[in-house]
């Protein structure tokens, strides 16, 4: 199976790690998956990685997140349990999307509030191939009011999570007492999946662009992905996140991350 249409712009940034890392001495030793890309994608990553710059925030968060989640201790289960959330999938073999909102789908400017391009039809067709969550680090009533915009006849979301469903500031996929292999969290801030980094799948910040394609790329992604068995398996060959720190190393991680 191909898993080559996401967030183009999102894959170019991680490829770029990917292939600096590459690069690097250290790297015979490194504990990576094996590269599996054939020319026609290295080539295509060659063209991308000139128009990017692996310094943007969203690099600097992967780079962070990645180095975090090796780091992180997971919480007890009494803690977990706290804050469970009951599904009720659709249909028993259904996969789970967890999807953050603020940056994700929606962004506040002056008190206005912007749906990113594509997003009623991407929560339409979405809601149809899997159970759908809105998992948001912000309070209840800003979920309502934004549910409010993003979907007015309830239609959507099968469970909304709130801040108070979060384990300090990490979104926890324990949670939803679902197999991990049928759940991806889908948010522009890696730290929030560090719990579970190889269900994560990074999108970059929506920050009211007009001409953003992002959701349109994800969901030719999440329609090709929601159909392996192991969701983890893929997400972690295409994003490789668990070993994206190591693309950086001393004085430069300090330097990109706090710079
Ligand atoms: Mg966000």
């Amino acid at each position: 199976m191909k898993l080559n249409h996401h967030s183009k712009s999102c894959q170019i940034i991680i490829n770029k790690k990917i292939t600096n890392f590459q690069n690097l001495e250290t790297q015979r030793t490194a504990d990576t998956t094996p590269d599996l890309q054939n020319n026609d994608e290295k080539s295509k990553i060659n063209y991308f990685t000139n128009k990017i710059s692996s310094d943007c925030k969203l690099a600097r968060e992967l780079h962070e997140a990645s180095l975090q989640s090796h780091w992180y201790i997971e919480q007890p289960k009494e803690i977990v349990d706290k804050r469970i959330v009951k599904l009720k999938k659709q249909q028993k073999n259904h996969k789970v999307v967890v999807l953050d909102l603020d940056e994700t789908l929606i962004y506040h400017k002056n008190d206005q509030s912007i749906i990113r391009p594509f997003c009623k039809q991407f929560l339409d067709r979405l809601s149809k191939i899997c159970t759908l969550v809105l998992f948001t680090a912000a309070k209840i009533e800003h979920a309502t009011n934004m549910l409010k915009l993003i979907d007015p006849n309830k239609q959507y979301f099968k469970a909304v999570c709130t801040i108070d469903n979060m384990i300090g500031k990490v979104k926890d996929l324990r949670i939803f007492q679902t197999d991990l292999k049928d759940i991806v969290i889908i948010d522009n801030s890696p730290y929030n999946f560090i719990a579970q980094i190889n269900n994560g799948l990074p999108i970059l910040p929506f920050e009211g662009q007009n001409d953003d394609n992002q959701l349109e790329e994800l969901l030719s992604y999440l329609e090709d992905l929601l159909l392996v068995d192991d969701v983890r398996i893929e997400l972690a060959k295409k994003f490789k996140l668990q070993q994206f720190y190591k693309e950086l190393n001393g004085r430069q991680a300090i330097n990109k991350l706090y710079s």
